[in-house]
């Protein structure tokens, strides 16, 4: 009795990294990023995925210890692994993020805009919020306009 092709755990899309959260109407179930995309752009989105696998990581701790007793052990280990990707933009900041639910809705539209193939800025959008953590930026962004 061999029945491999109904795995409703993971995604159907191959080599995805994700679990399947959603069925397409069909027997297939696929995770948030491959349903209702074409079939064509799988690999693509698929080789994203893999690339910020790490970050869904990221995002199943904080889902599933935020509000618990591991949470603070949890999320000191999240805001390191965020460093050794070297992605400090995507650290908790208290005063834009303010609850670990609006940090985990940004990391998590960092994992979808990759997903959907839209082209990440090599700065944040807030570059203010990134010099924050960066002294040699911060120095780049205040050079007097007019120099
Ligand atoms: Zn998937």
């Amino acid at each position: 009795m061999k029945d491999t092709t109904v795995d409703k755990t993971a995604c159907a899309a191959f080599g995805c990294p994700c679990a399947a959260t959603a069925s397409n109407g069909g027997s297939n179930w696929f995770c948030t990023y491959h349903l209702g995309t074409e079939a064509s752009s799988w690999q693509r989105i698929t080789q994203e995925l893999r690339r910020l696998e790490w970050l869904i990581l990221i995002c199943r701790g904080i889902r599933v210890c935020y509000g618990t007793e591991r949470w603070e052990k949890a999320f000191k280990q999240i805001q390191h692994d965020i460093r050794a990707h070297q992605r400090s933009d995507l650290l908790f900041v208290k005063e834009t993020d303010v609850n670990a639910q609006q940090w985990l809705r940004r990391l998590e539209g960092v994992i979808d805009n990759a997903a959907r193939g839209v082209q990440q800025p090599q700065l944040p959008v807030m570059p203010q919020r990134q010099a924050a953590h960066d002294p040699v930026q911060r120095v780049q962004f205040d050079l007097p306009q007019h120099a």
